[in-house]
């Protein structure tokens, strides 16, 4: 972020003045569901206050600039379904809607096939039945079955018995379908059928889109119709605290200090505090955009659930995190469209396994090819590597082993990538890695968790306005409510649950 964007992003107001002493509800997070609950609610007439703890709105939906802004990566910017349209216009704009377009060229590259997709449901069904030689009537069965797949359907099959039920002893056919699914949102072929079921859908039902000017682009539009919304912003304020009083939230209280986070975007400027710092706000309500557990047990405390709530909160799986790699061509330098893609599934494992795909010896990785399409105006190439990781690989080594390690992961993407951008370390302007220490240290996300929790993690964050009134929480849980789309559904989800608490509240 340069310096312009730096002041316009984080300081909304210089004093703490304007802010009030009650809100209707405060949002704590400005993720992708956090942001659009906020919204929804101040477009509904609430007071909202919205409080993030960076000293940029976006959570995961990120970008930064390195450079001196002559450079700048997207964080998360890769692919989310046509639904994102529909949601932006409903729930945000029509200016954000319209800058929403389709990725048409999908590549997969892997021991057992190399194609290109338009990854909808009509080229899959061609490639299935052409390339991969299997009946229409079985693949047009296992589409609608993945369609049909609902809430309400029995949860104890996994997707590995979905893919057996109908393409038994085809691990290729599985990889096809199952490897985007895991890097979209870390399911895995032991998580419900359903999970896999409704994000497959959601993404056959028409292909892989992005959103045209770039992460920080999409962001600066939230922010200016949360703004058109009343909602009252304040970033570097990290919440410490939701007060709970006679059993219900009355209030939350923020830290005194900004997240301590080193960025060589604000090139060492000193550290905005949020005039709010060290102040409680009332409130009326709390809908918690971080991770679950943390709203759970640090910004709530365990001593204010039942003893089998805190047993089912516990038991909530987390997902996994990532590795990146984000690559600047140096100026002049070109990628081929045609060889590469908009978006590119690599592997060199033999067949598809999770395990293989969290392995610290990284065997797959996605690359996401960025032209001056991306950000029209622009005429740069980046490219930016991303792997599934687990946060153990990375959370304990010493400081020395930990840069060794980054180095060794840059390395070792640039030999990858040689294969589709021959020559790529001539070309390479600038280079930076990322690691589940680094999400976590932006988000607070436990163990760095790129998407959330895990199915189970859903009931619990429902349950939370039954357990404590005013207590809300939305946000990555259960893989269908995660990746952007499913955070900007799942804001509105609860953001109607908290306008349905307020009118009960003040009626
Ligand atoms: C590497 C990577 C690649 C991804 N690629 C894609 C993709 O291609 N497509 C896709 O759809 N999704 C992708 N995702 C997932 C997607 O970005 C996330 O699922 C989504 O953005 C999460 O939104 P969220 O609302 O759950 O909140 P988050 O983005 O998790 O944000 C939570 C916010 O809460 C703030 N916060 C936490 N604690 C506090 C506190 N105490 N006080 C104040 N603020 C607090 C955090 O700072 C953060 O801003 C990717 C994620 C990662 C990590």
């Amino acid at each position: 972020m340069n310096n312009a964007e730096t002041s316009a992003q984080s300081n909304p107001s210089t004093s703490g003045d304007r802010y009030l002493d009650k809100y209707d509800v405060v949002v704590i997070g400005s993720g992708l569901a956090g942001m659009t609950a906020a919204n929804v609610l101040g477009r509904g007439g609430h007071k909202v206050l919205l409080l993030e703890r960076h000293y940029k709105l976006g959570g995961l939906a990120t970008w930064f600039r390195r450079e001196k802004g002559e450079h700048i990566f997207d964080v998360s910017l890769h692919g989310f379904p046509v639904g994102m349209i529909k949601s932006c216009k409903r729930y945000w704009n029509k200016e954000i809607a319209d800058r929403i377009v389709q990725l048409p060229n999908i590549k997969f590259d892997n021991p057992q096939f190399s194609l290109t997709t338009t990854f909808n449901r009509e080229d899959f069904t061609r490639l299935l039945i052409e390339r991969f030689g299997l009946p229409e009537d079985t693949v047009k069965a296992f589409f609608d079955e993945a369609r049909n797949q609902t809430h309400y359907d029995d949860q104890s099959k996994t997707t590995r018995e979905l893919f057996e039920q109908f393409f038994p002893g085809r691990p290729d056919v599985a990889r096809l379908l199952m490897e985007p699914i895991t890097y979209a949102n870390g399911s895995t072929l032991e998580d419900p059928a359903l999970t896999y079921g409704i994000v497959f859908s959601n993404f056959m039902s028409k292909g892989v889109f992005t959103f045209q000017g770039g992460t920080d682009l999409f962001v600066k539009m939230l922010r200016d119709e949360l703004v058109k919304n009343g909602v009252d912003i304040a970033l570097n304020a990290p919440v410490e605290k939701i007060i709970v009083e006679n059993g219900r939230v009355t209030g939350v209280r923020i830290a005194d200090s900004a997240m301590d986070v080193y960025s060589p975007e604000i090139g060492g400027a000193p550290k905005n505090v949020s005039p709010l710092a060290g102040r409680t706000v009332r409130t009326s309500a709390v809908l918690s955009n971080a991770n679950l557990k943390g709203t759970i047990f640090n910004l709530v405390g365990r001593e204010f659930f039942d003893p089998d709530f805190v047993a089912e909160a516990e038991a909530v799986r987390l997902n996994n995190s990532s590795v990146q790699v984000y690559i600047a061509l140096k100026k002049g330098e070109t990628l081929d469209e045609e060889k590469c893609g908009d978006l590119l599934f690599t592997s060199v494992a033999p067949e598809f396994r999770a395990d293989w795909l969290l392995s610290r010896h990284i065997t797959s990785r996605t690359y996401s090819f960025y032209y001056p399409k991306t950000r029209p105006g622009t005429d740069r190439y980046y490219v930016v590597a991303s792997s599934n990781a687990n946060y153990e690989d990375w959370a304990n080594l010493t400081d020395e082993a930990y840069e060794e390690s980054k180095r060794d992961l840059i390395e070792t993407t640039l030999d990858a990538l040689d294969k589709y951008v021959p020559g790529i370390r001539e070309k390479v302007a600038y280079v930076e890695a990322a690691t589940p220490k680094t999400f976590r240290a932006y988000t607070d996300h436990w163990l760095g968790a790129s998407f959330g929790t895990k199915y189970e993690g859903l009931a619990v964050s429902r349950a939370l306005g039954n357990k404590i009134p005013g207590l809300y929480h939305a946000g990555s849980v259960g893989i269908i409510m995660s990746g952007w789309l499913g955070a900007v559904n799942y804001g509105v989800i609860a953001a109607n649950d908290v306008d349905e608490y307020l009118m009960r509240v003040n009626s």
